[in-house]
């Protein structure tokens, strides 16, 4: 999936799930996260260490709190500099570990070992392809439904 999918589709979920533009902006950003990575140190090993989920569900229990899901921007503003980290860092995580759920439904992601790629789900499209943009188009037309229902 392309950065900008990446971006809308993230964004889509997670702000019909929250209502929370913070939220959803953080993992927005960290949405395009295991790609970026990629490229930064695994350009030859597509999909591997970057996309392994387990890094990322570490990640996301390191930097949870209970009170994660009523945070908002004022809110995260009054509390410090290192909570708001914690913060943007816990849905920063949670937008890449989406970020590989969508990698999923266009290829082969390392499931239990980082470098050996499976299909975990079946292929919806191919990346760049017209396929990419009408998913990307039909699922915010399930997320609106969701949202007015
Ligand atoms: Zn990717």
């Amino acid at each position: 999936m392309t950065w900008v999918s990446h971006s809308i589709v993230t964004f889509a979920t997670l702000f019909v799930a929250t209502h929370n533009v913070f939220i959803a902006g953080c993992a927005t950003l960290g949405s395009a996260f295991p790609d970026q990575i990629e490229d930064a140190f695994w350009k030859s090993n597509h999909r591997s260490y970057s996309h392994w989920f387990v890094l990322y569900v570490a990640a996301l229990a390191f930097f949870w709190t209970p009170d994660m899901l009523s945070v908002t921007g004022v809110k995260v503003w009054q509390m410090g500099m290192i909570e708001m980290m914690r913060r943007f860092l816990f849905w920063f995580f949670a937008g890449a570990l989406l970020h590989i759920l969508e990698d999923a439904v266009c290829g082969p992601v390392p499931l239990w070992r980082p470098t050996k790629r499976t299909t975990v789900l079946p292929r919806l499209f191919k990346v760049k392809s017209v396929g990419e943009v009408l998913f990307v188009i039909g699922y915010c037309a399930i997320m609106y439904l969701v949202e007015i229902v």
